[in-house]
C-alpha cells in the first residue's frame, strides 16, 4: 500500500515519461490520483452470450481466444491483429490495428473479456477495437461500468484505470472529516466508499449516492470557509472611517465626466460601509468598462483623508501600472503620495524612480499614502505603519489567511476593510448563497455614449471576408484580439491550439503583419512584454488562450475575433468583447464555431442581441447549466471540482448545516475537519 502523499513516479510501472504525462494533469500524488474524477462513464456490465449479440450495443463477452495472428493490410501500412474468441454459445471476429504486440499479451487459450460495440459488415459481427482485459477477479476496463478520465495523448485510459486502482488500495488511509451527526442526518456514503464508487461503481444508484457525497463535501467547505470569514469580521476590529462629505464631493465635481447612478449607489454602500467598526467585505461587480475604479478611487480617497493607508491590488503588473496611471491623474487635485511597487518597477509619484528598499521603508513609516501593485503584495515582505484599506481588483475574496496575513503587516493591529472588485457577472442569487460572508455592490449601468460593440456571427463561407474587413481596419491602425479554445484536457494551459492559429495567421493568412503570441505557459516577464508591445501598436494581431488575462485598456483594439465560440459560456464571451470598443472608433466582436446545432446558434445569438453581461450569464445559467457558465479559468470562482452552479439544493442545504455547525460547535473537537481546511490553506495548522 503507497501512503497518499507518495508521489506519483515512485508506483508500479510509472516511469518518467508517465510520470509527467500524470503531472501535466496535475496529478503529483497518489492521492491527488483518488481525486481525479472521471468525467463520464460507459457502461459495459452487461455481460452477452456471443450467439445474442446484437450490432451497435455496448456489451461485454466473455471468452476464450482460439486464434490470433498479426498481418498486414493491402497497403503495406498497417498492422492488423486479428483473433477469435469462443464462448461455447459461438465464436466473434475482433481486429485490432497497429497494436502488434497485443500478440505478446494475448495467448491461445486466454480467457478475456471484451467491451464494445460489435459492428455488422459483409462477414457477419466482429468487434473493431475493443476494449479487452484478461479475466482477473477484479476488471478495470471491462464488464462493469467504466470510467472514462481527460487523458493527455501519451497516456491512455488504460493506464490510468491501472494507476488509479492501485491508489484507491490506498483508501483506508484516508480520514473522513465531515462530522458524523452530518453524514448520519443525510444518510452519506461514507467517503472511502463514495471514492471506490466515483471511479468504479457498482451501479447507477451507488454512482449518484457517491455523486452526491463528494459534491456534500465540497460544498460544505466552501460554505464553512464564508462562516470562517463571517466570525473573523465580527471578531476583528477595523479603524472606522469617517465620510469626509466636503472633500469627496470636490473629487466628484471635478471629475471629466458624471458618474452614472449606479456607480453613485455602490460608492454610498462602500462610503457607509468603512464607517463600521468591522472590517468592511464587500463584492463590487461591473461588466467591464462599468467604471469601477472610479468608485474605488473614492473609497481610497476617503481613507486616506482619514490618515490611513490603501492599497490597491491588480492580477498582473501591466494592470497595475494602468491602475497606477489612472489613479494618478484622478487624484491630480489631492496632494498624496501614490506608489507603485512591482517586481519590475517602483516609482512614486509619477516623478521619481524610488529603490524598493527604500519605498518599502517609507511605507513602513507611513509616508506613502497609496500603494499600488500585484497580488503578491500579500505575500511580499512590507509592513504598514496604519493601513485602512485593501482594494483587490478581479479577484473574488479573500481567505482568512489572507486577512490574518495582512493584519500582521498592520502595525496598528487593526484589520483593514477589504473590497473586492470583478467583471465576472455572478448573478445576485447566486453570490448571496454562494458568498454568504460577502456584502454586494452592483453596477449594471455603463457610462453614457458607450459605442455599441457590433458583434456577428461568422459562417466559415463568410471567413475571408471578415480576414479583409480586419485587414482594412490594420490599415487605419486598429488592432485586433483572436482568442483560442483550448483543444482537450491535456492542452490546460492552450498552448497547442494557439500555436496552431498563430501560424496560420502568421504565415498564411497575414504574412506581411506583425502577429503576436500569448498562452498560459510563457513566463509572466514574457507575458508583460508582449502585452506591452500591443499596447504599444508594436503588434497589429494578438493570438491569445483565454487562459491569459487580457483585461488592459487598449484602446486602439477594436476587433476581438473569437475562434471556437460555443467552447465558452456567453458570460466569459462577453468579457472578451468588452476588452475592444474602449477607445473612440466603433469596435466589433465576431464569433466563429463549427457547431451548427440550432441549439448553440442560439446562444450565441443571444451575445449578438445582447450587451448586459448580467442578463447573458442567467442565459446561460437557465439553459446551459453546469460551471461552463462563467468558464472554469475564471480567477476567484471556486473552481468545483465535481459539485457545479446548479446543484443549488446542495448549495443551500450545505450552508444551513455549515452555519448550524458553526454555531453549536467549537472547530477545535473537529481535528480532521481542522486539518483538511489547514490543507486547503484555509486556516493555518490547529491554531
Ligand atoms: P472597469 O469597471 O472595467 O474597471 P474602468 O474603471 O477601467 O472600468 O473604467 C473604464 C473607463 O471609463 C475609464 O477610462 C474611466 O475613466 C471611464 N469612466 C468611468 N466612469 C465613467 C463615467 N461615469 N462616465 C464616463 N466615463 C467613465
Ligand atoms: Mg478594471
Amino acid at each position: 500500500m503507497y501512503n497518499l502523499d507518495t508521489s506519483v513516479n515512485k508506483l508500479t510501472r510509472v516511469g518518467n515519461i508517465t510520470a509527467k504525462q500524470l503531472n501535466k494533469l496535475d496529478i503529483n500524488t497518489v492521492y491527488d490520483l483518488i481525486y481525479y474524477f472521471p468525467f463520464r462513464y460507459e457502461d459495459f456490465s452487461q455481460i452477452v452470450l456471443i450467439k445474442d449479440l446484437q450490432p451497435q450495443q455496448l456489451v461485454t463477452v466473455k471468452g476464450k481466444v482460439i486464434l490470433i495472428n498479426n498481418h498486414r493490410s493491402f497497403k503495406k501500412r498497417m498492422v492488423i491483429t486479428e483473433a477469435l474468441l469462443d464462448d461455447d454459445s459461438g465464436t466473434i471476429k475482433i481486429i485490432w490495428f497497429n497494436q502488434p504486440f497485443l500478440i505478446k499479451n494475448i495467448k491461445i487459450g486466454d480467457t478475456l473479456f471484451i467491451s464494445g460495440k460489435a459492428e455488422l459488415n459483409r462477414l457477419g459481427l466482429q468487434f473493431v477495437s475493443p476494449t479487452y482485459e484478461k479475466t482477473v477477479s477484479q476488471t478495470v476496463n471491462t464488464a462493469k461500468i467504466i470510467p472514462v478520465y481527460s487523458v493527455t495523448e501519451k497516456l491512455t485510459q488504460k493506464q490510468l484505470r491501472f494507476l488509479i486502482n492501485l491508489a484507491l488500495k490506498s483508501l483506508p488511509l484516508l480520514n473522513d472529516w465531515l462530522p458524523e451527526k452530518i453524514i448520519n442526518k443525510y444518510q452519506l456514503l461514507p467517503l472511502v466508499k463514495a471514492l471506490q464508487e466515483i471511479h468504479f461503481p457498482s451501479d447507477f444508484k451507488l454512482l449518484d449516492q457517491a455523486r452526491y457525497r463528494l459534491k456534500f463535501n465540497e460544498l460544505f467547505l466552501i460554505q464553512l470557509q464564508s462562516q470562517l470569514n463571517r466570525q473573523f469580521l465580527s471578531k476583528n476590529q477595523a479603524p472606522p472611517i469617517k465620510f469626509k462629505k466636503k472633500e469627496i464631493k470636490k473629487f466628484v465635481t471635478n471629475l471629466p465626466f458624471t458618474l452614472t447612478n449606479d456607480q453613485k449607489k455602490a460608492a454610498w454602500q462602500i462610503l457607509l460601509d468603512l464607517e463600521k467598526k468591522q472590517p468592511t467585505n464587500r463584492l463590487l461587480e461591473g461588466d467591464v468598462g462599468s467604471g469601477k475604479t472610479v468608485v474605488a478611487a473614492l473609497a481610497i480617497l476617503n481613507i486616506i483623508l482619514n490618515k490611513y493607508q490603501a492599497v490597491l491590488m491588480a492580477p498582473t503588473e501591466i494592470l497595475a501600472k494602468q491602475h497606477y496611471y489612472s489613479l494618478i491623474k484622478f487624484f491630480n487635485d489631492f496632494n498624496l503620495t501614490i506608489a507603485l511597487l512591482t517586481s519590475s518597477d517602483q516609482l512614486i509619484n509619477n516623478k521619481a524612480k524610488i529603490s524598493k528598499k527604500e519605498l518599502v521603508e517609507e511605507i513602513k513609516n507611513g509616508q506613502v499614502d497609496l500603494i499600488i501593485g500585484t497580488h503578491a503584495l500579500i505575500q511580499a515582505s512590507i509592513s504598514y505603519k496604519n493601513l485602512g484599506l485593501v482594494v483587490v481588483d478581479e479577484q473574488h475574496r479573500f481567505g482568512v489567511e489572507q486577512r490574518k496575513k495582512i493584519k500582521q503587516k498592520n502595525k496598528n493591529k487593526k484589520s483593514p476593510h477589504f473590497l473586492s472588485m470583478t467583471a465576472t457577472p455572478i448573478p445576485r442569487s447566486l453570490a448571496l448563497i454562494l458568498y454568504g460572508d460577502l456584502d454586494l455592490s452592483i453596477i449594471k449601468e455603463l457610462p453614457k455614449g458607450r459605442k455599441k460593440i457590433i458583434t456577428k456571427l461568422v459562417a466559415e463561407n463568410k471567413r475571408e471576408q471578415a480576414y479583409q474587413f480586419i485587414r482594412q481596419e490594420i490599415d487605419k491602425g486598429q488592432q485586433v484580439f483572436v482568442i483560442c479554445p483550448l483543444i482537450d484536457a491535456s492542452d490546460k494551459l492552450g498552448v497547442k491550439s494557439v500555436n496552431e492559429e498563430f501560424k496560420k495567421l502568421d504565415q498564411q493568412v497575414f504574412p506581411d503583419l506583425k502577429i503576436g503570441l500569448l498562452h498560459g505557459k510563457l513566463k509572466s516577464q514574457e507575458k508583460e512584454k508582449i502585452m506591452k508591445e500591443m499596447k504599444d501598436n508594436k503588434i497589429n494581431i494578438l493570438v491569445s488562450t483565454s487562459v491569459v488575462e487580457v483585461g488592459i485598456d487598449i484602446p486602439n483594439a477594436t476587433i476581438m475575433m473569437i475562434e471556437g465560440a460555443d467552447r465558452f459560456g456567453l458570460a466569459q464571451l462577453h468579457q472578451f468583447r468588452g476588452r475592444v470598443g474602449r477607445g473612440q472608433e466603433q469596435a466589433y466582436c465576431f464569433l466563429f464555431t463549427d457547431n451548427y446545432s440550432a441549439k448553440t446558434r442560439q446562444r450565441l445569438l443571444a451575445l449578438v442581441k445582447s450587451s448586459d453581461g448580467f442578463a447573458l450569464a442567467e442565459y446561460d445559467l437557465k439553459f446551459r447549466g453546469p460551471g461552463e457558465v462563467f468558464g472554469t479559468q475564471q480567477s476567484g470562482l471556486p473552481s468545483f471540482k465535481i459539485a457545479d452552479f446548479t446543484d443549488l439544493d446542495l448549495i443551500a442545504i450545505t450552508k444551513k448545516e455549515a452555519q448550524e455547525f458553526f454555531t453549536g460547535n467549537d472547530l477545535t473537537d473537529y481535528p480532521l475537519l481542522v486539518n483538511k481546511l489547514a490543507q486547503l490553506k484555509v486556516i493555518g495548522h490547529l491554531e
